[in-house]
């Protein structure tokens, strides 16, 4: 105080103590998405402006700043740095507390620190920014045609992610040195890769070279070999590119012997590919993009997005080589600056598809590439960057009255789930998912995961690549989850995996029926757990162990005061021959035909005589496998109408009937009934009613169009029937976007309708389904007079 006495001697010394006298130190801690997006750098730029000084740190449970300066100003610093944080950050927690006093010179990024379990989401692979793009194309830039160009908004991150905190040394860059240019940039706060952990630019290039076979690289000059997998692709060859989560293979898409080629040694005789556009002004020359398509197509996850083919196509592209009876296609734009560099100078459309050998995962790592590809690709383009984990491309689509369908969640949407409808686990839970379109999902601390999309298990190289992806990602995370929740079928690999882990550690197992993990899933995803009025689930899908043990698919669920209640599901039909009937609806037909000798004629001409005999004999034996299946009954249709008597792929009949009926010229509101007999739904009328169409010679599409139609009338009449007017869907017959756009349009205006939100109504979304069956079971176990759904759940699992 005696300095404030003799101020005197000038006010500048007066105002200097005060400003002085009032300093605090203050700890923040933020949590969240916060690494691999620029978090640091923009920290340093918001102390810049409001002249604080101190540090900031990435550690595994976040963001770390201490800064000294006047409380006013703080509050401010803390406001900027809260509200507008990067474009690609998540914040999910943030706090500060007051620390003892320091003097700090400057503001700094101290070196990281790894000590403590992590406790934050993973950064996503982004696709590759505008910014970028136009550096790339600048011949007056550093970076001009150098394809691996990244900045702090843009570039691989869970894809090259070997350990946390997110640093250089701790991705598949570490290898890599930066020239003395790129570092410059690294350490120019003014500069946009600042503190960028994958800056490297034409000088301190990642190496890339172009084979011809396993053992002969035609080049390693990175501009002759864009320059050669551009000129190959023109001679109608198949190159496989190393993506972002793997290797793609590309061809032109404008040339049908080039598409029979990749059919023809991919084994894939129908499945629709995918095409990549170098922009959005050609993709316009043949289909119809609507808003909210050309919206997720920039997404920063760079998905496919299933769109509306023209009548006519400009670009010349073999529409029917592509994809056969569908009027639809998946695009995309390049996701990586190779990719985008590709597509700009081939400047047409190319087939982009995951590089796999039939019913693999794809393939990522380079030495796999080179051994197993060449079977496929003439050549193979690859670099010198490792991938860590495999992620195929996310796939998406809308209804006409766009509604939000995903198809394949994985690069660029993966493995996230924010926010967490379950609330902290301090011990972690494991749920393994289902067994086709897998994908594992995990609550760990305040954190959930859900996986890529792993693929289907029925091959070692599947099962392999789930259990590596499990491993890195807990090892990741330092996460060793107490409980593991499996599907209730005995016979997925997957389930038995997690029993294997419970059995060797000792963790608890808990199983969780199928259609009960959908409709919990749907249930999460949009927070219906607390929900006062009751929810009517439908969840339909193609085949899932029931606690009968017949095999479910087509369920109605009421949810109450957290319990779930199967209430209807289709008849019961014969289900021949396990896997087999999914592959060739013209079992389906059979089985649905099976008590009615008079009809089974409309399907007898697709079986040889012989056939015909035995899969009679089979159907008279006793004690066969019943299923409810949506799936099938709709496969049997497609049969029945001589749509598809094989499946070459999943759900190849059921997509084609929908094909149909959206485009058919005559669309009445008739419908075949569907009655509900006790807890059966009969469907022998709606077969009965389409024979007899089918009898008049009712055009196939306006019969397609009728079922659909039928099955948006039952969902209608059930919703009445229980009184119920919150209405959720689930499972993968809800991927079909005319059912959905007709259930929208009949009873969106006086019902509450509820799908999935991030997730997609398919398999994928069991593992997430599992944790939320898993979550309403443990809340009934407490007296919950409050009503904040993740207190409950975090008061539980304290007490655990
Ligand atoms: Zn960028
Ligand atoms: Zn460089």
């Amino acid at each position: 105080m005696a300095e404030v006495k003799s101020a005197g001697h000038g006010t500048s010394i007066v105002s200097d103590f005060l400003k002085h006298s009032n300093m605090h130190t203050y700890h923040i801690h933020i949590n969240g998405l916060v690494q691999g997006v620029g978090f640091r750098p923009f920290v340093c730029r918001q102390a810049a402006i409001f002249l604080v000084n101190g540090w900031v740190s990435n550690t595994n449970d976040g963001v770390h700043i201490e800064c000294s300066t006047t409380p006013d100003v703080f509050n401010e610093f803390y406001h900027a740095l809260i509200s507008e944080p990067p474009a690609n950050a998540i914040i999910t927690h943030h706090h500060y507390t007051e620390v003892a006093e320091k003097t700090f010179t400057g503001f700094i990024i101290r070196h990281s620190s790894h000590e403590q379990k992590p406790d934050l989401l993973l950064t996503p692979d982004i696709a590759v920014c505008d910014e970028c793009k136009n550096e790339i194309s600048n011949k007056n830039n550093k970076r001009f045609q150098y394809p691996f160009t990244t900045c702090l908004k843009c570039g691989p991150r869970y894809s090259i992610t070997t350990a946390l905190p997110y640093d250089r040394e701790n991705t598949s860059m570490n290898p890599l040195h930066m020239c003395n240019s790129c570092r410059e940039e690294y350490f120019d706060i003014s500069n946009r890769r600042h503190f960028s952990q994958t800056n490297s630019c034409s000088n301190c290039a990642i190496p890339m070279h172009f084979y011809s076979s396993p053992e002969t690289c035609l080049s390693s000059d990175p501009e002759e070999v864009v320059e050669f997998a551009i000129s190959e692709l023109n001679r109608g060859c198949i190159v496989a590119v190393k993506g972002i989560g793997g290797y793609l293979l590309l061809c032109d898409a404008t040339s049908d012997s080039a598409i029979a080629l990749l059919r023809n040694r991919k084994q894939r005789p129908a499945k629709p590919f995918a095409l990549m556009y170098p922009n959005l002004a050609l993709a316009a020359q043949d289909v119809n993009l609507r808003s909210f398509e050309v919206k997720a197509l920039q997404e920063k996850s760079a998905p496919i997005v299933l769109c509306e083919l023209k009548h006519f196509s400009k670009t010349g592209i073999c529409k029917e080589a592509i994809a056969p009876g569908l009027y639809k296609i998946g695009l995309m734009l390049p996701c990586s600056p190779l990719l985008y560099m590709i597509s700009e100078h081939f400047g047409k459309p190319l087939i982009a598809t995951s590089g796999n050998i039939s019913g693999s995962p794809i393939i990522y790592n380079d030495k796999d590439a080179l051994q197993n590809l060449f079977g496929i690709a003439d050549y193979i383009l690859t670099y010198e960057r490792d991938i860590v984990v495999p992620q195929d491309d996310s796939v998406m689509q809308f209804s006409d009255r766009g509604q939000k369908i995903i198809l394949r969640r994985s690069r660029g949407l993966a493995p996230n789930y924010f926010p967490n409808p379950f609330g902290p686990s301090a011990k972690g839970v494991l749920a393994m998912g289902a067994e086709l379109k897998s994908a594992f999902a995990l609550l760990d601390k305040n954190n959930l995961f859900v996986s890529q999309y792993l693929g289907d298990q029925g091959t070692i190289e599947s099962q392999d690549c789930f259990q590596d992806t499990m491993k890195h990602v807990c090892s990741l995370l330092k996460a060793d989850p107490a409980q593991i929740l499996v599907d209730k079928h005995p016979a997925y690999f997957v389930s038995l995996y997690g029993k294997d882990i419970a059995n060797t550690t000792g963790k608890h197992i808990t199983s969780i029926q199928h259609h009960k993990a959908h409709f919990g899933a749907v249930l999460a995803e949009n927070n219906l757990f607390d929900t006062k009025d009751p929810v009517l689930g439908f969840i339909w899908d193609g085949t899932g162990y029931g606690d009968d043990g017949n095999i479910w698919g087509s369920e109605i669920f009421i949810y109450e005061n957290r319990e779930m209640q199967r209430v209807a599901h289709l008849r019961y039909f014969p289900q021949l021959l396990g896997d087999k009937m999914s592959k060739e609806p013209r079992l389906s037909a059979l089985c649905l035909l099976a008590n009615d000798p008079q009809k089974q004629f409309v399907v007898q001409k697709y079986f040889s005589t012989q056939a015909w005999q035995y899969y009679q004999q089979l159907l008279q034996q006793p004690g066969s496998i019943l299923t409810g299946s949506m799936g099938r009954l709709l496969d049997g249709i497609a049969a029945m109408l001589g749509i598809r008597l094989y499946n070459t792929y999943e759900g190849e009949a059921a997509l084609q009937l929908e094909s149909l009926a959206r485009n058919a010229a005559w669309k009445p509101s008739e419908y075949y009934s569907i009655p509900l007999i006790n807890t059966d739904l009969d469907w022998s009328k709606l077969i009965a009613g389409v024979l007899d169409d089918l009898n008049r010679k009712t055009d196939i599409a306006t019969i397609a169009w009728k079922v659909f139609f039928s099955l948006a009338k039952l969902v209608e009449q059930m919703s009445e029937h229980y009184g119920i007017n919150n209405l959720a869907f689930s499972g993968g017959v809800f991927q079909n976007a005319l059912l959905i756009d007709i259930i929208i349009e009949r009873l969106s205006y006086r019902k509450k309708l509820f799908f999935h939100q991030q997730l997609s109504p398919n398999d994928e979304s069991i593992g997430f389904g599992q944790l939320a069956c898993f979550s309403i079971a443990r809340s009934k176990k407490v007296n919950y007079a409050d009503t904040d759904f993740n207190n409950k759940i975090k008061n539980i699992q304290e007490r655990n």
